[in-house]
């Protein structure tokens, strides 16, 4: 572990010619402090501990001032919004500092979210506000820790400088880190500007520095949009066997290395419901839960259409073609080893009927998960799950199914709990709690309950008795939490 003094900057997106970004300055906000930062995502820039307190830091993750060797800039891209292609998006908000080579050749891409206005911040104020980007903070070290493959959060810095949403908040900067954050939208950009080169030198870019495993293909294009296709069909299914919404999946916000990007108005499922939409502002639904996996599938589309300009029609259509496949098979297997079954037709309608009737019953997702990891195959009653169903008789004749399925496995009940508790997390960020911690941390300025949870979340599949509350089905007033695109 090593000090400020000692990071290596690498850079290579501002190497980039200066058709991808612009160069930009942080705008200085007043008096900053720390609100709090993940040891995790600090090790990953071999940082100890002790550099996060100091104010040289706290300045640069304020956006005050740059370490020798960042070379600040905003990216350019843009996307399709609810449908709609929007020509020209852009960092509005988020600034590259620069990328670091850690000890272990890792490269990671130190961002800036708040930092101020930027030539693609349109009507925006270039900020974020502490409440979305305590979310963000703790959203992006809990997907993580689920093994769920994402952006990281290395801390949020504050301000009392103010901002205005609909009502008076405050100021906040969360610094991102990322192998990369080129989104589909960075090349969507080229392509309805009609700068094939721009698609191509991108393209070249991302597969030597991301892909490298392609560059020795005499073509590496058509292979290149596959792989993005099956890492995203990769996340679909983590997503959904996790219950998470991501609540704007624009393709501006897809990220070409299928990390979960960009964190608004998402939310994960309380009770089971498949229409679930986290985001207040969609109000057609769109981006649905169940209606993940499709847009992602139409956002590959978009991104196909794009790179056609490399490679044939009939080369994109086939890359993306293995997508819906790829995402059924992958899903199926972690719902399969989430029930402790093996993967197949018979495990895929016990779970399919499962889900119905957690629907159905209202049913907490996650608890009757971790509660069927205690399922004891030797007894008929089942009672502290079968407690979480209105329909007994529906229940009961699942579990009599389940139990028939476990026993053909010859499932042992002490190994298949173990190995189901490795997969079902007994704790993920309710909205709830993400409020409560955010309650805390703007009416108090008191930032213990963040770091609570996020200590919490960094092992979400163990048991911690003394945060049983934590894994409770969420209070009433939750459901009048509204979360939208206000950020
Ligand atoms: P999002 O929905 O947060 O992914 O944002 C969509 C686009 O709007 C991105 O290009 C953002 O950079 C930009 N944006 C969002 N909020 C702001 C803001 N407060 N100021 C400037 N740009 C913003
Ligand atoms: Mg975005």
């Amino acid at each position: 572990m090593s000090s400020l003094e000692s990071l290596t900057f690498d850079n290579g997106f501002a190497r980039l010619p200066e058709a991808y970004y612009s160069r930009v300055c942080p705008t200085p906000v007043p008096d900053p402090y720390l609100v709090c930062y993940s040891p995790q995502a600090l090790a990953l820039l071999d940082l100890d501990d002790r550099e996060i307190t100091r104010p040289e830091l706290i300045e640069t993750l304020a956006g005050n001032q740059l370490l020798p060797g960042m070379d600040a800039i905003a990216a350019l891209y843009a996307g399709h919004q609810f449908g709609h292609y929007v020509p020209q998006l852009g960092d509005g908000r988020a600034i590259l500092l620069g990328e670091v080579r850690n000890a272990a050749g890792q490269g990671w891409e130190v961002q800036l979210k708040g930092a101020g206005r930027t030539p693609y911040s349109r009507g925006g104020d270039g900020r974020a506000v502490l409440r979305s980007s305590i979310r963000e903070f703790l959203c992006s070290e809990a997907m993580h820790a689920l093994g769920i493959p994402t952006t990281r959060a290395l801390a949020i810095v504050g301000s009392d400088r103010p901002v205005y949403r609909e009502d008076q908040e405050t100021a906040a900067l969360v610094t991102r880190l990322a192998p990369s954050f080129v989104r589909f939208g960075s090349f969507e950009v080229f392509y309805y500007r009609n700068q094939i080169e721009s698609i191509k030198h991108l393209a070249d870019y991302v597969i030597a520095r991301y892909y490298p495993e392609l560059t020795a293909l005499a073509d590496p294009y058509p292979e290149f949009l596959r792989q993005v296709a099956l890492r995203t069909a990769e996340l679909m299914a983590q997503w959904q066997a996790v219950g998470f919404s991501h609540g704007v999946m624009n393709t501006d916000n897809m990220s070409i290395l299928g990390l979960t990007l960009d964190y608004g108005p998402f939310g994960f499922l309380d009770a089971f419901d498949p229409g679930y939409v986290c985001n207040h502002s969609d109000t057609s639904g769109r981006y649905a839960f169940d209606q993940q996996p499709d847009v992602a599938a139409w956002n590959l589309t978009k991104l196909a259409q794009t790179l056609v300009p490399l490679m044939s029609v009939e080369a994109a259509s086939g890359a993306i073609s293995e997508y819906p496949q790829a995402f059924g098979r992958a899903y199926l297997e972690r719902m399969a080893a989430k029930f402790g079954l093996p993967p197949g037709s018979e495990t895929a309608s016990l779970a399919m009927d499962a889900l119905q009737l957690l629907a159905q019953n209202h049913v907490d997702y996650t608890i009757f998960l971790r509660r069927l990891c205690d399922f004891d195959n030797g007894e008929n009653s089942h009672n502290t799950l079968r407690d979480l169903f209105l329909d007994r008789a529906a229940f009961d004749a699942w579990a009599a199914r389940y139990a028939a399925a476990l026993r053909q496995q010859g499932s042992l009940d002490a190994e298949r709990s173990k190995a189901m508790r490795a997969v079902n997390p007994k704790y993920i960020l309710r909205n709830h709690l993400a409020e409560i911690a955010i309650r805390r941390a703007t009416d108090e300025r008191d930032y213990s309950e963040i770091n609570r949870l996020h200590a919490l979340l960094t092992h979400p599949f163990d048991e911690q008795p003394e945060y049983e509350p934590y894994a409770a089905e969420p209070p009433d007033w939750a459901k009048r939490i509204e979360i939208s695109c206000s950020s």
